[in-house]
């Protein structure tokens, strides 16, 4: 039968020096989806990218999570994969879940999750949605600023309220500080106001950044939410929520610290934490990427000023975006030719939508070759558009 796609060796980009302490990666076996189910789903026919999930090794990476970190609850980052047969494993898995918008929200109550069960840590949301998600009975809601603590507390004055800090995203592929976070200093006023209008505030979370593959920061933000614990406590508030948030690997090129790494790192942390604090994570890409395989096709190559250009059916409006901020996957062809650099765009004609610049692929890459990039199961198909009258592509489960 068919063989197994190629998947190139990728010239180191960055130097040694760049990645965090190697002693940190270890060699865990990670997953991946069984290659004989995407010769079976193209077997059935092909007209646009799809995503192929196999939802078992979502149930396995939950399992995982949970057995490293026997005292943190999982919440699922929905923006991940809001495909709802994801989330319907993950529902039987008894995972919990995170959000950002009311959309999000009213997926989740469609699949009779309970809403006690879903965190808002978005930290600035608008007072509709706020209104909204308190009259479907969501209790705890995030913020980052006097100004959002004052927009909730006024519309739900009982909220348990979560206070995001700032942490190093050193190590992170995709990192987020800048946009979310207070400062160490900052935090004593959202405090200070609080305890003057009587409000819940009663949590601590934080995120290191997305695909982080440096554990200590997990470890700062720790240390950083007891710091937090304390003023809460002298001003009389009642911490009772630790939040982890998201930012946990998964393999593609680069090595990372397995779950079992990053979690010696987090159950140390967490050792003198008070038992009547509930800790809680957002695994996001965690629990799914590695579940699926993104499949596109090549819709034409060209040659402009000696350099070679393939031009994919989904690129970054159509899914494969992640690679413009740096991530590198792992993408395999059914081609033996020798490998030359390509730049690789979408098929729009945007002139954004380039999704990798000299990256090798074989030289005898043509038009209608496959494309198989693998751990894709996360921000792909979640990200993905109509931009220019081009299809969504579609969720397959096996
Ligand atoms: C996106 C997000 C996550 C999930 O991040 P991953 O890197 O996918 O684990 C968790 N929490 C919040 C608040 C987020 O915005």
């Amino acid at each position: 039968m068919a063989v197994r796609p190629v998947a190139f060796k990728k010239p180191q980009s960055q130097p040694e020096t760049e990645q965090p302490q190697s002693d940190l990666f270890d060699t865990h076996p990670e997953v991946r989806l069984d290659f004989k189910h995407i010769r079976a789903a193209l077997k059935q026919g092909y007209t646009k990218p799809f995503l192929l999930v196999d939802t078992s090794l979502i149930r396995n990476k939950i399992r995982r999570f949970k057995a490293a970190l026997p005292r943190v609850h999982p919440h699922y980052a929905v923006k991940a994969n809001p495909d709802p047969r994801v989330l319907k494993v993950l529902i039987e898995e008894g995972a919990g879940f995170e959000i950002a918008s009311i959309a999000e929200l009213d997926l989740l109550l469609k699949l009779k999750v309970p809403a006690a069960e879903v965190y808002y840590s978005n930290p600035v949301k608008s007072s509709d949605s706020i209104r909204y998600a308190a009259g479907k009975g969501i209790e705890w809601f995030a913020l980052d600023s006097v100004e959002e603590l004052r927009k909730v507390h006024g519309i739900k004055p009982d909220a348990r309220l979560y206070v995001r800090i700032e942490v190093p995203n050193v190590g992170s592929d995709w990192p987020l500080s800048g946009k979310f976070g207070m400062k160490a200093q900052e935090v004593d006023a959202i405090v200070a106001e609080a305890a003057a209008l009587k409000a819940d505030l009663a949590g601590v979370t934080f995120h290191v950044g997305s695909q982080c593959r440096n554990p200590e920061n997990w470890r700062v933000g720790i240390q950083g939410a007891k710091r937090v614990f304390k003023k809460m406590r002298l001003a009389g508030l009642q911490p009772r929520l630790l939040n982890l948030g998201g930012g946990y690997p998964v393999r593609h090129v680069k090595p990372i610290p397995s779950i079992e790494k990053i979690a010696e790192v987090i159950n140390h942390g967490l050792r003198d934490v008070p038992q009547n604090v509930r800790v809680m994570a957002e695994p996001g890409r965690y629990l799914v990427s590695d579940a699926g395989y993104f499949v596109c096709r090549v819709v034409g190559t060209a040659t402009r000023s000696g350099k070679r250009w393939m031009y994919w059916d989904a690129g970054v409006f159509g899914g494969v975006i992640e690679t413009t901020e740096g991530l590198r996957y792992d993408v395999q062809t059914d081609r033996q030719g020798k490998l030359i650099p390509w730049n690789i765009a979408g098929p729009t004609c945007d002139s954004v939508d380039v999704c990798m610049r000299d990256e090798l692929f074989p030289e005898d890459m043509q038009e209608g070759d496959f494309i198989y990039i693998a751990n894709a199961g996360a921000y792909t198909t979640a990200y993905a558009s109509q931009f220019n009258g081009f299809p969504l592509p579609e969720v397959r489960v096996v």
